[in-house]
């Protein structure tokens, strides 16, 4: 079963996310069975190394400086170029801003179906198929998806479902550079789907320090309060499902089931009850600092350090104790 994963880099580096889709290869398949596939404007050799080491039979490479803007169309080309040659049974890409959007736009070129967002993938025996677990009905429901007709079978996958594929040593896998067409960038190619900067929302799903806020935050204007502690300790922004509905944070902004899975190093919830769908996205932060005003709240049973009190007496002395002058 010949399984690749899409590699994303940034600033010529792979990222976590490519590690994690490595590891879901290697549950899937045998190592020499796994090509990693990476269509970057620049990568360091040691970064293709570090993919052959851990676990990957295979790293092919489209560089090419005229690739800096994540051109949906020009990439979803090279994908198809790829699995045309290489004939992969699965294709992974992650969840991320971009892998959303590509990978939609690939599946339709080559007519086969893709499961989005899926938590969880594995190879059913008597059949060998993929079978892609995702949240279903807003989190109400799990459903299991099979491609059986078409190929490959494509599933986007969400960041954080699995650890970061692990050095297994040198395998002596072969890096395998390709050639980007120079009609891809001319006036006959394909028109552009969408062009997107390389994301700068994923920043939330990566960051080490997070402040999140909840409802009893009470208006949009007093987001900037959480704003302020954030950059104070050099953090990122994220909700509830309860803000974003508001339309206080944009939905970018969700931690939860039905949005993003976070694993910073600590994570500061203000004025959230911590109900099990906010948990599911956050319960994985290695330090919770809770601020609530109901002794009750549910966040507490999963808070290493819980603040009974108001955010709006609180987080002026939190911000106050992170100012310049008092460090
Ligand atoms: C299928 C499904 C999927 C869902 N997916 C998600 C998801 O991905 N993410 C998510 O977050 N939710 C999700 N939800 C919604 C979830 O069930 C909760 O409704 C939501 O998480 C509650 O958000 P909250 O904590 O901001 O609001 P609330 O539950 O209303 O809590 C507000 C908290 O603020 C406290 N408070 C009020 N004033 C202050 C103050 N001045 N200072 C300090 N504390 C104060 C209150 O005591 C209360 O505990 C989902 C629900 C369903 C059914």
């Amino acid at each position: 079963m010949k399984a690749a994963f899409f590699a994303e880099t940034a600033g010529g580096k792979i990222t976590g996310g490519a590690l994690e889709l490595l590891a879901w290869c290697r549950t899937l398949t045998a190592p020499e069975e796994i090509t990693a596939i990476l269509i970057t404007p620049s990568v360091g050799e040691p970064e293709l190394e570090r993919l052959a080491c851990s676990g990957a039979g295979t790293v092919v490479v489209y560089e090419d400086g005229r690739l800096d803007r994540a051109d949906t169309a020009l990439y979803a080309e090279l994908v198809k170029s790829f699995c045309e040659t290489e004939k992969p049974d699965v294709l992974l890409g992650g969840a991320t801003l971009f892998g959303r959007t590509l990978f939609p736009y690939a599946a339709m070129l080559m007519k086969t179906g893709l499961t989005a967002d899926c938590t969880q993938l594995e190879i059913e025996p008597e059949s060998g198929l993929l079978l892609q677990t995702r949240p279903a009905i807003g989190g109400n429901v799990t459903a299991v998806i099979k491609t059986p007709r078409h190929r490959p079978q494509m599933a986007t996958v969400r960041p954080h479902s699995i650890p970061q594929a692990q050095p297994v040593g040198k395998t002596g896998a072969p890096i395998r550079r390709l050639a980007v067409p120079d009609s891809l960038f001319t006036a006959g190619a394909p028109k552009t789907a969408s062009s997107v900067k390389l994301p700068a929302g994923e920043e939330l799903a990566g960051a080490k320090r997070i402040v999140a806020v909840g409802r009893g935050i009470r208006r949009k204007e007093n987001i900037r309060l959480a704003q302020t502690l954030a950059s104070r300790i050099g953090a990122a922004v994220g909700a509830t499902r309860e803000v974003v509905d508001r339309g206080w944070l944009p939905y970018s902004a969700q931690i939860g089931l039905s949005g993003k899975t976070v694993v910073p190093d600590i994570y500061i919830a203000l004025g959230i009850s911590g109900a099990v769908q906010h948990l599911a996205g956050m319960r994985t932060a290695k330090k919770i600092v809770a601020v609530n005003t109901d002794p009750e709240a549910p966040i507490f049973q999963a808070a290493d350090l819980g603040i009974v009190g108001d955010l709006f007496e609180v987080v002026p002395r939190l911000i106050d104790g992170f100012s310049p002058k008092t460090r």
